[in-house]
């Protein structure tokens, strides 16, 4: 095991982004991980694909959130309509609007984009199970394959993909073919797991321990907006995915109110988080 303070080490990795071969390994044990010097994301040499099978939506998702994803339609609709609110404020006419959800799960942020008027909408999905069940329940047309085998057809004015990205192999490729099906204008709305965050800061090798296998990259705010705009994205947002002081100090601490106050206010100023949204327009 490795960490920041120890000894530099160039690798031959490559970095997956920007294919710089320049990196320092920063853990090596049930998984790889090196910190590119170029782009300065956190990447995965060990990266395995995680079996995505129906048990997601069910016995697995209830293990880690004590609910099946359906039992958690309430808590994911909720979080969708911000998001979608997020999109609207920055695309303001989303008439005529057309947008595809990569990865859309049971299709709950797809039901909540229809209630918010953007009608036409896709969603990709891997899982049988997830895609049939959108299909039945809210009549959403879903395209029942990896993202990656799918060749799209026409162009889109928003397309979303919450934790998706960290999951691909080739996030570089992936990111251009979404910049490549967007209209002018368009946006591409994603979240993902980020390092700038109190869990990385305070915690790092509880962060390193529990990183997931199948998490090939890991962004931070600075580095996804330097990603993006090399790309070709004009105007990039992004938001703290959650605030949680308690990851810095105690709730029982005589200073947590006051210091959950300027926590709040620094994590929205710097997206500052374990987690962060982003909003990049095209
Ligand atoms: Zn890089």
């Amino acid at each position: 095991m490795t960490s920041d303070s120890d000894e530099i080490k160039i690798s031959e990795s490559q970095c997956p982004l920007c294919l710089s071969k320049e990196n320092q390994e920063i853990y090596d044990n049930h998984i790889s991980l090196f910190k590119c010097r170029e782009c300065g994301i956190i990447f995965n040499e060990k990266h395995c694909r995680l079996d995505y099978d129906d048990s997601y939506f069910t016995s697995k998702y209830r293990e880690q959130y004590g609910k099946t994803y359906l039992e958690d339609y309430e808590n994911i609709y909720a979080v969708s309509i911000c998001r979608l609110n997020r999109i609207l404020k920055i695309k303001k006419d989303t008439d005529g609007s057309r947008l595809l959800e990569i990865g859309s799960a049971m299709g709950f942020f797809l039901k909540a984009a229809m209630d918010s008027g953007i009608k036409d909408v896709l969603g990709i999905e891997i899982s049988g199970y997830a895609a049939k069940y959108c299909v039945d329940k809210f009549h959403i047309n879903v395209i029942n394959f990896p993202f990656n085998d799918v060749k799209l057809n026409g162009m889109f004015d928003i397309i979303a993909a919450w934790y998706f990205l960290e999951h691909v192999f080739d996030p570089s490729s992936t990111v251009k073919t979404i910049f490549n099906s967007l209209n002018s204008g368009g946006i591409f709305a994603f979240s993902a797991p980020s390092f700038f965050g109190p869990q990385y800061f305070f915690k790092r090798n509880e962060w390193f321990e529990s990183h997931p296998a199948d998490h090939r990259i890991d962004f931070s705010p600075k580095s996804a907006e330097n990603f993006l705009k090399k790309i070709g994205f004009q105007k990039i947002y992004i938001f703290p995915g959650g605030i949680h002081p308690e990851r810095v100090i105690g709730k029982n601490s005589l200073f947590f109110k006051l210091f959950k106050y300027f926590y709040a206010g620094i994590s929205r100023m710097v997206s500052f988080s374990d987690t962060m949204e982003v909003y990049a327009v095209k």
